[in-house]
């Protein structure tokens, strides 16, 4: 890390280094809490924790990302409310750790990332599943990636008040290098497919809009809200439960018990876990160009069934299709953020320029466009 180092801020030399990464989802959204299926890669992107643990039972937190200096967290007595701003994400975590009867002293931890925040890339969950790791490593806990990333959705969930499903955390803590990961979202049961050499010819770019919409966070809570009123209707535990087969008549036992809205969530949910699957079967089969239609779809139900792409996702999807991408969604819980474009390798760049020329014209800022390299998940890395 360059600048101020954890020494000269909190006078104790760096004990270890850990390092999350954030994550784009191929496919997949809006399921995780519908315990359905999901299945992200990580990006090289990394928010990185230098901690050095200390004698009392005190946090201090530091990022180099965000203002306002070090933040003092007591462990002792620590509830939901007590941290307020960017540090209540990894005290969330800590208090996650002590609720779960774990075993955790204080520690001086100083943060740096290069994941953009709300873009979108899962910044929270990277920020969370550092912590947890690092925490989990320090205090001897052994705790399996699937502990740290539940309890990094406990922590925001819980602690931080956001009521997000469990997908960027496992991004962050199981994803492997080289692989898309399969996951079912019900009993975390998983799977790492090759994705690197699937990509053959091909890239998976990444766009950033560099736009949030605000009051992201209150319709995204409404959203689980109707899904799980779609799910009530249906007498069902989870949308998961509705298979694909009987969406038809679920949609239309729906007909007249609840809002259309409700309808098309139920309907958006339904299809995305089929869709998923036929991503999965397609990269087995080898036809990971094939896909691309399949990302296009899933964007069209976004849009008009979940109502949570916006106008610059929408161009992305359009601008980049219109110049020749095999397939392009909207990516992680929308309203702004992040889009994932597919294109062959002799079309990246003009895909890339028409995307920028289309937000030009729209009167749009500049996205940020980078290709989303398949990365290792969370791990401790030498000092
Ligand atoms: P996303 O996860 O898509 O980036 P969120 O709104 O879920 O967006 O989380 C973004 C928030 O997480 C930031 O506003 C900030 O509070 C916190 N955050 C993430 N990374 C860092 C970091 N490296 N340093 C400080 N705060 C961070
Ligand atoms: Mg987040």
């Amino acid at each position: 890390m360059t600048g101020t180092s954890h020494e000269e801020l909190f006078g104790a030399a760096p004990e270890g280094l850990w390092a999350a990464p954030g994550r784009v989802n191929l496919i997949g959204e809006h399921t995780d809490y519908n315990e359905g299926f999901v299945m992200p890669l990580a990006l090289p992107h990394t928010t990185r924790a230098l901690v050095s643990r200390r004698r009392d039972r005190t946090l201090r937190l530091r990022s180099r990302n965000a203002g306002g200096g070090t933040v003092t967290v007591p462990l002792d007595g620590l509830a939901p409310g007590a941290v307020e701003g960017w540090a209540a994400y990894p005290a969330g975590v800590a208090w996650a750790l002590l609720e779960d009867g774990h075993e955790i002293g204080g520690a001086d931890i100083s943060f740096d990332s290069d994941v953009p925040t709300g873009a979108g890339l899962s910044s929270s969950a990277a920020l969370e599943v550092v912590t947890a790791l690092a925490l989990s490593d320090l205090g001897g806990l052994d705790l399996a990636p699937e502990t740290v990333a539940r309890l990094s959705q406990r922590a925001e969930n819980d602690f931080v008040g956001m009521p997000c499903g469990i997908l960027d955390q496992m991004a962050s803590a199981c994803c492997t290098a080289g692989h898309v990961l399969y996951l079912d979202t019900r009993d975390l049961t998983r799977r790492q497919v090759p994705f690197a050499m699937a990509l053959e010819g091909m890239r998976l770019l990444v766009v950033d809009t560099r736009v949030k919409h605000a009051h992201a966070d209150g319709a995204y809570a409404r959203r689980r809200a109707e899904c799980e009123a779609g799910a009530a209707a249906l007498g069902v535990p989870y949308l998961r439960d509705v298979p694909f087969e009987k969406l038809d008549a679920a949609l239309a036992r729906l007909d007249r018990t609840v809002q259309e809205a409700v309808r098309r969530r139920v309907r958006h949910v339904v299809t995305e876990d089929r869709r998923v699957e036929r991503v999965i079967e397609l990269l087995d089969a080898g036809r990971a160009r094939d896909i691309g239609p399949v990302l296009t779809e899933g964007h069209a139900s976004l849009r008009d069934d979940f109502e949570v792409s916006s106008p610059e996702l929408d161009l992305v999807v359009e601008a980049s299709v219109a110049a020749g991408a095999l397939g392009a969604r909207m990516t992680g819980g929308g309203f702004g953020g992040s889009a994932v474009v597919l294109v062959d390798d002799a079309a990246a760049e003009a895909v890339g320029a028409a995307v920028l020329e289309a937000f030009d014209a729209a009167g749009h800022g500049a996205p940020r466009v980078f290709e989303a390299i398949p990365s290792a998940g969370a791990q401790r890395l030498p000092l």
